[in-house]
């Protein structure tokens, strides 16, 4: 049986679900622009995955902006900048920055993700002169003592940049608001997130991925209304229980899926119960404090809350427990790894992930896309015959 995958467009949850696809399709990131118009001298400042100090940005009077590519417009003087064997969201990256798409942002943040992201720092410096551009270096030590000082020292150091570029001092307290005002929204989307989890009929993949990824470019208390709103919406509809397979995907941390493509595999019969899209928004799995010294608030949540990610250096365990930990908890029936096109982190540990889940005897599939896959047939048959060999078991 299908999963319904679409609102009726009159409906509440209908209205706030064409909003979200507005701002996703919106690739002059008029949202941003509206919010900059409306007060004289706002700056906003784009970041590339995986993780950025959104508070940080947010204390300085900027608006974090979360550049993810860009999705399946055309690219043509970005792939110039790049071999054939590159993941695309540096191509077209540098084809919104070249077709002025991005000049409402005062800068860009570049954390240390992968060797592309690093590249695209330095093309970015060069292509784009005069802007300002810094290349976040995140710890791989997670020791206080080690890790924990560097990262201190980073922040201050981007706390400086900030204060120049935004024109206003990233005060103690101008920072604990901001990390109460992003605890409100973590808060939301866990909520969002666990209420798909146990219904997923309720909350469908392509919708939960369109009001998360609104929070890219939407102040963060903005976002947290809009999650509200949906929540609310998805709660008040009367959805019927799907007969479909529950799966957990992973592997698109950074380059994005087609949100068509989400929609496809929906329509294969796989109801998604946990992801890993769009990780800054949702970076520390519990609240932040808000007491003591809040720059060193947000560097003991990055040693010890950060997520599990491609890009990080797992501190203990190892790779796969927590997937198989995501797994018991959603009750997921399998694992679908759909990582990005040479995307060497994702696909590095993609092995070491399967072989995780084979120990446990937990089904999985894989497959590759690019952010602007069109064709998702042969997609749509894989995934199809998957959730029946799940739900036919
Ligand atoms: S998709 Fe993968 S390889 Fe490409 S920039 Fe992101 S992490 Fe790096």
């Amino acid at each position: 049986m299908e999963a319904p995958l679409t609102s009726a467009p009159s409906s509440p949850r209908g209205k706030i679900v064409a909003q979200a696809e507005e701002l996703y399709r919106d690739l002059s990131f008029g949202a941003v622009r509206r919010w900059k118009a409306a007060e004289p001298g706002r700056k906003a400042l784009g970041y590339l995955p995986v993780y950025a100090p959104l508070e940080l940005i947010r204390a300085a009077g900027m608006l974090p902006v979360g550049i993810v590519g860009g999705g399946d417009m055309e690219v043509v003087r970005g792939d110039a900048c790049y071999q054939s064997y590159i993941c695309r969201i540096p191509r077209s990256t540098i084809e919104l920055g070249l077709n002025g798409a991005l000049d409402c942002l005062d800068g860009m943040l570049f954390p240390s993700t992968c060797d592309v992201i690093r590249n695209l720092s330095g093309m970015w410096r060069m292509m784009f002169e005069g802007r300002y551009v810094r290349y976040l270096d995140l710890p791989q030590n997670f020791d206080p003592a080690v890790g924990g000082v560097f990262f201190a020292h980073e922040l201050r150091a981007l706390a400086k940049d900030l204060e120049s570029l935004g024109g206003r001092p990233v005060t103690d307290a101008a920072l604990r608001e901001a990390i109460a005002v992003y605890n409100e929204n973590r808060a939301a989307i866990r909520e969002l997130y666990d209420v798909r989890a146990r219904e997923p009929w309720r909350v469908p993949a392509s919708e939960l991925y369109l009001v998360m990824r609104a929070g890219n470019v939407l102040p963060a208390e903005e976002h947290t209304e809009l999650v509200r709103a949906y929540l609310a919406a998805a709660r008040a509809e009367d959805r019927r229980l799907q007969d479909t397979a529950r799966v957990v995907i992973r592997g698109c941390f950074c380059e994005q899926p087609p949100v068509d493509l989400l929609r496809t595999l929906e329509r294969s019969g796989c109801s998604v119960v946990d992801d890993d899209w769009l990780l800054a928004l949702r970076w520390f799995d519990a609240d932040v404090p808000t007491e003591g010294d809040p720059l060193d608030q947000l560097v003991r949540a990055f040693l010890s809350r950060s997520p599990a990610c491609p890009s990080l250096y797992l501190r203990q365990g190892k790779k796969g427990d927590a997937l198989l930990e995501r797994v018991r908890e959603t009750a997921a029936e399998g694992v679908v790894f759909a990582a990005p096109s040479f995307c060497d982190p994702a696909l590095l540990e993609q092995p070491m992930l399967l072989n995780a889940v084979k120990a446990q005897k937990v089904p999985c599939t894989a497959f590759q896309f690019a952010e602007n896959t069109g064709q998702f047939q042969v997609i749509r048959e894989q995934a199809g015959a998957f959730a029946d060999s799940i739900r036919l078991a």
